[in-house]
């Protein structure tokens, strides 16, 4: 492969749900397409969202996505196109596992602009997968805010509602809000582990 003139960078997008990252996300791909840049992106198999084959925001906006269920076959999808391609999106990153970190600062290495969206902290608080590791990897991170639902006040958590047992459906409506640092309360344990048994699934 042609060694890249200049270095590549992994741009990182993340705060809670409702808080516009895969909106910011498909602004950046639709920017770079805007300036003929070559674009791929990927999300994992688990947003049940909207679409199978796209990334969608809350707010409608949608981009050609490929549906991929682990990081392996991530790089088997990717890496056949990797010479025709300038810039690589993956939204809802923090359910990849952590492979999804060497692979992200290869494609950096091989001069790529990288963008990543997802979470940053879980419905109990803690620090989401690989997203964590990321955001400190990155060039850039920008962390958006949502806003509370109980105040109004700038929001950095997503708070779970309801006792549901189902496997977690990313965006269900009804089933997430914003909250502020006042009025979230962290997922029970029961939920945590269950969180914890779906970001290891996949
Ligand atoms: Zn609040």
């Amino acid at each position: 492969m042609q060694q890249p003139i200049t270095p590549g960078v992994l741009e990182v997008i993340t705060g809670p749900m409702f808080s516009g990252k895969s909106e910011e996300l498909i602004r950046r791909l639709k920017r770079a397409r805007i300036a003929r840049q070559r674009v791929s992106c990927f999300k994992p198999d688990i947003d049940l969202r909207y679409h199978r084959t796209s990334i969608a925001s809350h707010s409608s906006q949608t981009h050609e996505a490929r549906t991929v269920a682990t990081v392996e076959e991530l790089r088997a999808a990717l890496f056949p196109q990797l010479a025709e391609i300038e810039v690589v999106g993956i939204d809802e990153v923090q359910f990849f596992d952590p492979a999804i970190i060497p692979l992200s600062l290869e494609l950096v290495a091989l001069g790529k602009r990288v963008l990543m969206a997802g979470l940053d902290t879980t419905f109990n608080n803690e620090p989401f997968g690989p997203v964590p590791a990321l955001m400190a990897l990155a060039d850039k991170v920008t962390k958006l805010s949502a806003v509370c639902m109980v105040c109004g006040q700038s929001a950095i958590h997503t708070q779970r509602l309801g006792q549901s047992q189902e496997l977690v459906i990313v965006g269900a409506a009804g089933m997430y809000e914003a909250r502020c640092r006042t009025h979230f309360q962290p997922a029970m344990d029961d939920q945590h582990s269950e969180q914890l048994e779906l970001s290891t699934q996949i």
